[in-house]
């Protein structure tokens, strides 16, 4: 069961302090110059960074491309299952180092770019991140694709190939503003059109129903043709060995100009439909953007949906010749409901296109299936009005009928005469002005629904599923989320990972659990100096980002307090920043204190429509005007608000964290997995019973990880009770304090009635429980505080948080999706201890 590198492997990682191979060297030079002349057009002399780095993504690219090529054939060649990850958002950020790192030619190329004069650091700056999602959704599916490569899983991950990504946010006054994230303007070197590679996605128009061999035929005649055209990019897994394809949609019209309408000189109305066309694929819709462009996300949904399921039914029927063994051969994991077309779509595919009798259609369908949930809020599960769906995919609704049929009399069977049961597990909403339920149907269509952690699955068995469990007990179940390591340690952390090396050995590299060697040496003095030194060097380079952008100074040597995320209200940011003022009252009042001196640091992007989450960001950065400029405190409280939070970003803000903020509402955080790549970067976390922390608090011991607050079922009883605060506030002074100078003013002189509905919001509408959890928050950071100047105790709390996060490693949660869903094999034997499932949790220290 050993996974210590098998020698065969080609990316062999260089010892610590072994050289690189001379010959490896001067064969990625010249083919760094020979892509620099051939592919760019350029010599040496005239190229700028950006042609330079395209030399070099693109001479790594055409090493990645045989282990792809050979992979593929091999998993074609053995007939293996495969597995389709289809996914609305991919947040990939950048992946010239990553692929580099993988591959095991790091330092290689390093060496090369040296030896031509460019560094590599500047080179991997060039990339613009792929920022083709919102946040944790997104980044999750992106560590999915890494893991599934690197366990040798044949998947392909579908989407769509947005022009424009997340906007890009700039903080004007302390003001969010929205760009356009133009992220293909210099090209995409990782990507391989596939021209010939096109599949006609149709909307709208009428049904036909024909008599046929006594069953009847359904054909549809859509009003409106659009081309979906693949767009590939590889995704190496760890060591190079396995490479699968990220396979993007983009969308075009078939008639792309009408050139009788273009000679009449009406330009822009000959190009009209393609401009209809590609309005699909333009950019990505912010989590939380309501009313906006509804119709387009629909027609989003079902573009790359109907793409994806065409492109694996063809390479099915070539590689099998049949569709009856569908689901021993094919594995379709939706994740959220975006993709809950599917559904429909394979049913479409089956019984109109390949005549399938229904109910052997339905049970391919269900076999084939399964799907991810990601939010219990009732007003984030996706529902469609039935009257859009008529007139967008009318075929489709009608099989949403027929499926309820069957559905709904399985209910009745179930539960006879129970009309509240029918009506709640219902395809249809019949309440809401008639609407289609996207989760419903995932759940009806899949053999498999799962929570992302453990709370979170049992959660959803007592509140939005727990009809749909009733009748169809036994699909829920729980895959906690996991974080890839290679980007989340090895690149976004390169002094911690050495010092890993250096103390567990050389396997830790591809096997986490021997981070367990960290137990034994938490205490030792050795480690623990080298450690923060660590620690320290990566303190540093995010105090002069933080510098150079914000003109704010940071003194390396204070507590760096961070909370990263999309600014939400139940993630609650604003408990933080109003924790901020209360402690900056308190250091006012009693400056001759010895505080511990903090950095405060923000970031996160909220929805373009979210007005209040917007009024949040403002609100940070107001606080942050006046306690980095108070000489009154003396610099030991600073607030730096980092703008366009990205992978990118993270990757510089982790490794350089002490604590981690995960403070949601209990109840309301699915799993996070920003807590995850905190923790495993030495941070210690300041949490609520909730989401995977309740695993993390599990596994790394409840000594070393600060729990504050209410518990999920508390605040359910809370909010029956009223959401009024004024109660708690008054038995605070503190809170009461900070909440009087925020509303009145303190904090935007020139303006002074800016934050009055925060105040009110606070107040008396206390929905997300950020009064009634300050005293515990605020307690529970005097007790960091506290801990903080104990620095040997600290040190071994945060070396404990390493060496217990193994589990966290998405390997882990793939081995499971693979295991219990999906029915795959994988590479290589689970090490050691790393199989253990959310059933066992808790049984941990
Ligand atoms: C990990 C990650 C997230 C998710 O963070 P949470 O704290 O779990 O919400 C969001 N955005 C980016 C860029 C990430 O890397």
């Amino acid at each position: 069961m050993s996974n210590v590198p098998d020698p065969s492997f080609p990316a062999n990682i260089p010892a610590l302090g072994q050289p690189v191979d001379e010959l490896a060297l001067a064969e990625i030079k010249s083919a760094i110059l020979g892509k620099l002349r051939l592919a760019i057009g350029k010599d040496a002399g005239m190229a700028t960074r950006h042609d330079w780095y395209k030399a070099a993504a693109l001479a790594l690219r055409d090493r990645i491309v045989h282990h792809w090529l050979t992979a593929e054939k091999q998993s074609y060649d053995a007939g293996s299952k495969r597995v389709y990850y289809l996914s609305l958002e991919f947040l990939i950020g950048r992946l010239f180092t990553d692929a580099l790192n993988n591959m095991g030619l790091l330092k290689v190329f390093e060496a090369a770019l040296g030896d031509l004069g460019v560094g590599l650091e500047d080179l991997r700056k060039c990339e613009p991140d792929a920022a083709l999602g919102n946040g944790g959704l997104g980044r999750l599916a992106a560590c999915f694709m890494e893991s599934m490569a690197t366990l040798a899983i044949p998947a392909i991950g579908y989407g769509i190939r947005y022009d424009f990504g997340l906007f890009r946010q700039i903080i004007a006054q302390g003001w969010q503003q929205e760009y356009p994230d133009e992220w293909l303007s210099f090209g995409n070197p990782w990507e391989f059109q596939r021209p010939e590679v096109v599949y006609h996605v149709h909307f709208g128009g009428g049904v036909e129903h024909v008599e046929r061999k006594g069953g009847d035929l359904a054909i549809w005649h859509p009003a409106e043709t659009v081309q979906a055209v693949a767009f590939d990019t590889p995704i190496v897994g760890w060591r190079g060995q396995h490479v699968n394809a990220l396979r993007l949609w983009s969308a075009r019209s078939p008639d792309p100009l009408k050139l009788d309408v273009f000679n009449t000189g009406d330009y822009l109305g000959a190009s009209a439909e393609e401009a209809r066309a590609e309005s699909i694929c333009k950019f990505l819709y912010p989590n939380d953007e309501s009313a906006a462009g509804r119709e387009l996300r629909l027609r989003q949904e079902y573009f790359f949906v109907s793409a994806s399921l065409q492109d694996l039914i063809k390479r099915h029927l070539s590689s099998d010749g049949q569709l009856r063994n569908l689901a021993s051969k094919v594995a379709v994991q939706l994740n959220d409901t975006h993709p809950s077309l599917a559904v429909t779509e394979l049913m479409r595919i089956l019984v109109d296109l390949h005549h399938f009798r229904w109910d052997e259609a339905w049970k391919i369908a269900v076999a084939t299936l399964s799907y991810t949930n990601h939010t219990l809020l009732p007003e984030a599960l996706e529902t469609w009005p039935v009257e859009l769906f008529q007139r967008l995919l009318p075929r489709h609704l009608e099989i949403i009928y027929r499926i309820n049929v069957a559905h709904l009399a399985q209910a009745e069977e179930r539960c006879p005469g129970d009309v509240d049961f029918r009506a709640s597990v219902s395809l249809i909403d019949e309440k809401a002005g008639r609407r289609v339920r996207m989760g419903q149907l995932a759940f009806v269509g899949s053999h498999s629904i799962n929570g992302v952690s453990a709370m979170h699955s049992d959660l959803m068995k007592e509140t939005v599923f727990h009809d749909l469990n009733h009748l169809y007990p036994g699909r829920i179940n729980n895959k906690t989320n996991g974080i890839t390591f290679r980007r989340w340690l090895m690149l976004a952390n390169p002094k911690l990972t050495d010092l890993l090396r250096e103390a567990c050995g050389e396997a830790v590299l591809d096997d986490p659990s021997r981070l367990e060697h960290l137990e034994a040496l938490a205490s030792d003095s050795a480690l623990q100096q080298k450690f923060r030194t660590v620690k320290h060097h990566n303190k540093i380079a995010l105090a002069r980002l933080i510098g150079e952008r914000l003109n704010v100074m940071v003194d390396p040597g204070a507590l760096f307090d961070v909370q990263i995320k999309r600014i939400h209200e139940y993630k609650r940011q604003l408990l933080n920043i109003v924790e901020t003022v209360a402690l900056y009252q308190a250091m006012k009042d009693d400056p001759k204190r010895d505080w511990v001196p903090r950095v405060k640091i923000f970031a996160g992007k909220a929805a373009a429509s979210y007005r209040y989450a917007k009024l949040i960001i403002k609100l940070i950065n107001d606080v942050a005007d006046i306690v980095n400029n108070d000489p009154a405190i003396g610099g030991r409280l600073k607030v730096a608000f980092l703008a366009d939070y990205n992978v990118s970003l993270a990757e510089v803000i982790i490794p350089a964290a002490d604590l981690s903020e995960q403070i949601s509402t209990a109840g309301m955080e699915a799993s996070g997995t920003g807590n995850m790549k905190l923790a495993l970067n030495g941070a210690l976390t300041i949490g609520t019973l909730d989401g995977a922390n309740i695993e993390i608090r599990d596994h790394v011991g409840a000594e070393n990880i600060a729990i504050f607050g209410m518990e999920a079922m508390d605040v359910v009883v809370r909010r029956k009770q009223g959401l009024d605060a004024t109660d708690v506030i008054r038995r605070s002074p503190n809170l009461s304090r900070a909440i009087n100078a925020i509303g009145s003013g303190e904090f935007s002189p020139g303006d002074p009635g800016r934050f009055e509905s925060i105040a009110h919001a606070l107040r008396y509408l206390d929905h997300y429980m950020v009064c009634a959890d300050f005293d515990s928050y605020y307690e529970a950071q005097r007790g960091i505080d506290a801990r903080w100047q104990v620095v040997p105790a600290w040190t071994r709390a945060s070396i404990l948080n390493v060496a217990r996060m193994p589990w966290f490693s998405s390997d882990r949660t793939i081995r499971e999706y693979a295991r219990d869903i999906w029915n795959v094999p994988v590479r290589g034997t689970a090490p050691h201890g790393l199989q253990e499932t959310g059933a066992q949790r808790g049984a941990t220290r």
